[in-house]
């Protein structure tokens, strides 16, 4: 059990015994972890495209079929974290925000990190590309957005590289 907590943290000393099936959406985390690609769900009558990937199309009910999407895409709406749970205190401050990749119709919330944090860098309608750990587990964290302009300079590190 964590007994200290650091600055910006918060006392989130949780132990939970499960196990998790990713079902239908295993495919995600799949090709998130071996393939550095990004598979969204397209529904096989109205044609929506959903990331997060749904089995079934929510407006329609009809089923969905697995379609690869862009790695870059848009703030819909984001915020700077300053305090945050023990995964991911070490990363603090970081953005999260709403992400509408280009060719999906619905939103992905994801960190959004950034060498210059400010609000501006990443407020709505900034232009962001996704960016891989090297080592991936099949999690969402295995990725995140920077943006665009900071792509090349997050891949060049040890630690990361670009999608496929
Ligand atoms: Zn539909």
């Amino acid at each position: 059990m964590v007994e200290k907590f650091q600055d910006h943290q918060i006392r989130d000393a949780i132990k939970i015994n499960y196990k998790y099936t990713m079902g239908g959406q295993s495919k995600f985390f799949i090709e998130v972890m071996k393939n550095k690609k990004l598979f969204g769900t397209k529904c096989t009558k109205c044609g929506k495209t959903w990331m997060p990937p749904r089995t079934s199309c929510s407006d329609c009910y009809e089923p969905t079929d697995w379609v690869e999407l862009n790695q870059t895409g848009t703030i819909n709406v984001s915020t700077i974290v300053w305090y945050t749970t023990s995964a991911f205190i070490k990363a603090v401050p970081y953005g999260i925000g709403f992400i509408k990749l280009d060719g999906a119709e619905t939103a992905l919330l994801q960190g959004i990190f950034s060498e210059n944090l400010v609000p501006s860098k990443i407020k709505k309608g900034k232009r962001v590309r996704a960016v891989f750990n090297k080592e991936r587990e099949g999690k969402m964290t295995d990725f995140f957005f920077v943006p665009e302009d900071e792509y090349e300079s997050w891949i060049s590190k040890p630690e990361f590289e670009g999608g496929v």
